[in-house]
This record gives C-alpha cells, sequence and structure tokens, in this order.
C-alpha cells in the first residue's frame, strides 16, 4: 500500500505531514474553483471570504462551512438544466466540452445525481481505483468479474473502465444480467477477483447449487470486492462468504471524486484504508450537531467534509457526505501498514443525542450483531418523542435468535447491555422479543421507530 511519500509512525506527524501536502494542492483548487461565479465563489462570499488569499492555512479552510451536500448538488443540477441546458450543475467548474465520463448515483427519490469526469479527473480516477485492486490482490493480467450495477452507477462503468486501465481484464456482466447468467459466466471465465454487492453475494452462494449444481467454493475466487450497502464490517457476513467461497472479503468506497479506500480481509474488521490521501481530504471532520471542526486524531469521530484536491469537472470541495466515520490514524493490526483508515458508523441525520452521548443506530446494531447466532441481528429504537434528543435509558427491541431458549433472554439483553455500554458509553434498556416478530422491509430497514402521538418532526 501507499506511503505518500510520508516517512514517519508517529499519527500527529503523519497528519501534519498530509496537511502541508494537502494544502499546497488546496491553494491551487482555491483558485481553480473562485473562478466559478455561478456556484462556489459565491459559496466563498458566502462564508465572508473575498478572496482566496484569505485562506491561509488549512485550518482556515476548515474553518469554512460545508459548500455542497446531496440537496444542494441536485438543486445546481436544476438550476443549471434551466441556464445552460446541461444537468451537471452550476458547480461544473471546466468547460462542458472536457467532460468525458459521466456516472450517477441515485437516491430514494429517483432523482440522479451526476458526476462528471475530464480526462485528467478518469486518469486520476484510475490511478486510486488501481491501487484499491493492487490492495484487493489484484495483478495486472488477472481475469476479473464484475457484478456491479453497470448502469451509470459510480461502481460500473467507471469501475470496469478502470480495471481495464489497471489490465484486470473485467467480465461486465453487470448485476443487470441476473443470477443464472452471473454464475455461469463465472463459471466459464474462472476469474480471480469478484466486484459485487454484499446482497448479490448472498444470492449467489445460496443460488449455485440449483443454478450450476455445485457449491460456489468450486469457482475459485480468490477475492471479493463489496461495495454500496454495509455487510463487510457484519462478523456474519464476512464468515459466511469466506467459508462459502473460500475467499478474501473486502470493503470498499471510490469512484467519487477520487475517493479510494478499502479493506484489507482477515478475519476481523478494522476499517477502511484510505488509498487517495494525496488527491482527496476525505475526512475533514466536524461535529454533526455544532458543524465546527473536530480534531483530526486517532480515533476521532464526525461527519466528513470532502474535498477532491485536483478535480476538474465538477468537483467535490467542502462537500458534506453525511456520512459518519471513525478515523484510525497508525498501524493496520491485520495488515501492519501504516496510515489512516476509516470506518463508516452511521449517517449525520441518523444520530440521536442520549444526554450528550452521540449514538447512531447503525454502530447499535453492529453491537447487537455481533451477539449472533444468540440473536437475529434485527432490531428497533425505540422513541418516546422525535430524534435526535433522547432521555435516557435507550430503549431498544432485540429479535432472538432462532433456537435461542426464552429463559435465556435476560441474561443475552444483560450482556447487550453491559457492551453497548462500553463501546458507546451509554446503557441502552433491551428488550428480547420472539425470532421473526420484527418486520423484514428490505435493504433498506428503518431502525428507529417514534411512539405515535408524539409529534414526529
Ligand atoms: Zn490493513
Amino acid at each position: 500500500m501507499h506511503s505518500f511519500g510520508i516517512d514517519t509512525r508517529d499519527p500527529g506527524e503523519y497528519i501534519a505531514a498530509l496537511g502541508a501536502l494537502r494544502f499546497e494542492k488546496l491553494k491551487r483548487q482555491i483558485a481553480y474553483v473562485w473562478g466559478n461565479e455561478d456556484y462556489y465563489r459565491q459559496r466563498f462570499l458566502d462564508a465572508g471570504v473575498t478572496s482566496p488569499d484569505d485562506i491561509r492555512s488549512l485550518d482556515d479552510f476548515r474553518r469554512l462551512p460545508a459548500f455542497l451536500d446531496k440537496t444542494r448538488h441536485r438543486q445546481s443540477q436544476e438550476d443549471s438544466l434551466e441556464r445552460y441546458g446541461h444537468p451537471f450543475g452550476l458547480h461544473l467548474t471546466a468547460p462542458l466540452e472536457k467532460v468525458i465520463h459521466v456516472a450517477a448515483t441515485s437516491g430514494t427519490t429517483g432523482q440522479p445525481t451526476f458526476y462528471a469526469f475530464t480526462k485528467k479527473d478518469q486518469d486520476i480516477t484510475n490511478l486510486v481505483l488501481g491501487r484499491l485492486f493492487a490492495a484487493a490482490g489484484i495483478r495486472p493480467g488477472d481475469t476479473t468479474f464484475h457484478a456491479f450495477g453497470l448502469s451509470l452507477w459510480l461502481a460500473g462503468i467507471t469501475w470496469a473502465q478502470a480495471l481495464e486501465a489497471y489490465g484486470a481484464r473485467p467480465i461486465t456482466v453487470g448485476a443487470e444480467g441476473g443470477i443464472p447468467k452471473i454464475l455461469r459466466y463465472i463459471e466459464y471465465t474462472r476469474p480471480k477477483a469478484l466486484f459485487a454487492t454484499p446482497s448479490l453475494v448472498t444470492q449467489l452462494i445460496e443460488r449455485a447449487p440449483a443454478e450450476i449444481g455445485k457449491p460456489v467454493e468450486s469457482l475459485g475466487i480468490e477475492t471479493i470486492v463489496c461495495t454500496g450497502e454495509p455487510g463487510v464490517s457484519i462478523k456474519a457476513f464476512r464468515e459466511r462468504v469466506s467459508q462459502a467461497f473460500g475467499a478474501q472479503v473486502h470493503d470498499a468506497t471510490g469512484g467519487a471524486w477520487h475517493n479510494g479506500t478499502i479493506s484489507c480481509g482477515g478475519a476481523d474488521y478494522h476499517g477502511m484504508h484510505h488509498l487517495g490521501e494525496d488527491y482527496v481530504f476525505r475526512y475533514d471532520l466536524i461535529d454533526p450537531e455544532t458543524k465546527q471542526p473536530i480534531e483530526i486524531r486517532d480515533g476521532a469521530v464526525g461527519e466528513a467534509i470532502h474535498t477532491a484536491l485536483d478535480y476538474e469537472a465538477a468537483p467535490a470541495f467542502r462537500n458534506a457526505t453525511g456520512d459518519i466515520l471513525r478515523l484510525h490514524i497508525g498501524e493496520c493490526p491485520h495488515c501492519g501498514h501504516f496510515g489512516t483508515r476509516m470506518e463508516i458508523i452511521g449517517r449525520a441525520d441518523d444520530m440521536l443525542n442520549v444526554k450528550g452521548a452521540k449514538v447512531y443506530p447503525a454502530a447499535v446494531q453492529e453491537i447487537v450483531a455481533a451477539f449472533q447466532p444468540e440473536v437475529s441481528g434485527q432490531i428497533r429504537i425505540r422513541l418516546d418523542g422525535p430524534p435526535p434528543r433522547v432521555e435516557p435509558p435507550l430503549k431498544v427491541v432485540v429479535e432472538a435468535g432462532e433456537s435461542l431458549a426464552p429463559y435465556r433472554w435476560d441474561e443475552v439483553a444483560r450482556r447487550i447491555e453491559q457492551r453497548s455500554r462500553e463501546i458507546l458509553a451509554i446503557r441502552p434498556a433491551i428488550t428480547i422479543v420472539p425470532f421473526g416478530s420484527l418486520p423484514r422491509t428490505g435493504g433498506k430497514t428503518k431502525l428507529i421507530e417514534v411512539a405515535q402521538g408524539a409529534g414526529q418532526s
């Protein structure tokens, strides 16, 4: 893995060296986006910055508010469609004719968020994703199998092109091909690596015996890279996949604005290594309530502001990702690499405040999931009033595992409460309910239920 030319094993010195490297690039990028009168210059002026020279240090930069987020990104697209007849945003800082590649994500509304790439943006994307492929154990010359959704998704054509640029021969059936075709084509092409979402990986395990007459273990896949949903950070999923395939399993993020992160495999989970430190500032952490910057140190938790340092087309520049990260700085307990890693522990808009303690539903779910198979992994957090403020104790309903005898429920509940107190610094009130009693609603189950008549805002 990369060390970005920094030769120290002291966390504070490492972050300071990265900061210096980044600020050199930032000075140029600030001047570049300042030229974008339609959007970014306006954000600077709104923040009281009247010249790029006003930003004299990384700390000055970190004190600026967020300039972009999903909502503003989409509004910027609407506005540019109206004003210029293209949907790539008023924050498009490069001439439209230089945009050669477009990807998109779509939220629950179905409205797309576009990501535009110039040739340079694409080259750096390929380079950062190439580091990601190398970290997953893929080498140029290997055959890889691409089963992420292809249709405009960042992990789709964008990643497939990066695999080609890296020389790793992607078989691009995509998730759209469907499980039977994916299984047969894997059988034909014998790839070393598989790219798929956790839910697709699970379906391959379950359906291989019926579709191809043998278990996935016989396919010879050595490494699996997941993105798009949580999964690899959950022990039960990692164990199931590594046993079923006999493969290493990694989770990753990347494709958007030169970001690239990947976990390094192994039985325990230690977060995702940042691979694009020299091209992005992805953990400019702020307090999700006060929006003030948080000191960047080992163990820091906050909402991530993402700035791309070299991006030309429509860059993330103080973009509020909404992700709550836990940052690690130091030696990775699994692979030994010294650097930064991140765990995504929740979303800023899910945060609860339990008498001053910040609690993320996803973090509660992760603690409970570690008790599988004594529990099913399904939980609900029941609130008496609208979030984020919660009067303690936080009430959590946990579904028993299929074979957990009712006389053991109390004991399991107390152990989950104890573990929560160690990790979250609050002691929730856990109630165990029978297996199968919490409704399953697919991938994005709402973990929080607010009591009716509580005036949900
Ligand atoms: Zn590692």
